[in-house]
């Protein structure tokens, strides 16, 4: 860890390839940081590893140029899981995206399922967010964001190299006991040699049964039980 400021660019980053920063981040660096001419920050781009860069600065516009290579940009972890998830409302989306991009998923796919209220999102607000979130947990990339998709799109794309984690929390109150489905451990390890691909959640209104059928139906979906309780679908996120 360090205490210079983080910030994800575009640039190739190599040692004294001077670049220019996006304006919001000079002001950042400069106005809100107080940083100026000669002080350092850190750079990374998800390709060449983070970097200590110098800082020059001249009125609005700020240059950086890398001095040295502080991480080694690691391979990316096959293991690393997609989230797919029904957007909530507005800040519980951002509340999500946030988590998810610190928890580490590779990839960000909204999904629109028969109980998802809100028909749009706004792709490039969170991807704003999940630079954010990753500049500041520290990973050295920022996962991909995906347009939103239907449930059906999203399964019949499906890489089936991985599996699709379905969390489930069952029918609902009223059909019974919490929950039908085994934990992700016991589930996983059961498919044993099975990758996690993608966890799927559900929005807040739940999966409808004919999705909750289909799902359980295609072999490469693993349903599992988050736990006794239903959780809200961010904190299941
Ligand atoms: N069906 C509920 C609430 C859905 S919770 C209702 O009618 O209000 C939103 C999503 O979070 C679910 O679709 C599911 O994907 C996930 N989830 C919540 N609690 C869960 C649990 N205990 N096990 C597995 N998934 C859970």
């Amino acid at each position: 860890m360090s205490s210079l400021a983080r910030l994800h660019v575009d640039a190739d980053l190599k040692e004294g390839a001077r670049f220019a920063l996006a304006e919001g981040q000079g002001h950042y660096l400069a106005r809100v940081m107080r940083l100026g001419g000669g002080d350092r920050a850190r750079a990374f781009n998800g390709r060449d590893g983070e970097w200590e860069v110098e800082l020059a600065i001249s009125g609005r516009r700020v240059e950086a140029t890398p001095v040295s290579r502080r991480r080694e940009q690691p391979a990316v972890p096959a293991s690393a899981p997609a989230i797919l998830f029904a957007p909530l409302k507005k800040t519980r989306t951002d509340f999500a995206v946030e988590k998810a991009t610190e928890l580490g998923v590779a990839s960000i796919c909204p999904i629109m399922t028969g109980r998802t209220q809100t028909g749009r999102v706004n792709t490039e607000r969170l991807l704003a967010l999940a630079v954010e979130a990753a500049e500041q947990t520290e990973r050295m990339d920022v996962p991909a964001v995906h347009e939103m998709v239907s449930l059906a799109h999203a399964l019949g794309t499906w890489n089936t190299d991985g599996l699709l984690v379905f969390c489930d929390e069952g029918e609902g109150p009223s059909s019974g006991p919490l929950p039908s489905a085994p934990a992700m451990a016991e589930a996983l390890s059961a498919r044993a040699g099975g990758t996690c691909g993608g966890i799927l959640v559900g929005p807040e209104g739940g999966f409808t049964p004919a999705e909750r059928a289909a799902l359980c139906d295609l072999p490469f979906v693993l349903p599992v039980s988050l736990g006794p309780r239903i959780l809200r679908a961010e904190t299941a996120i």
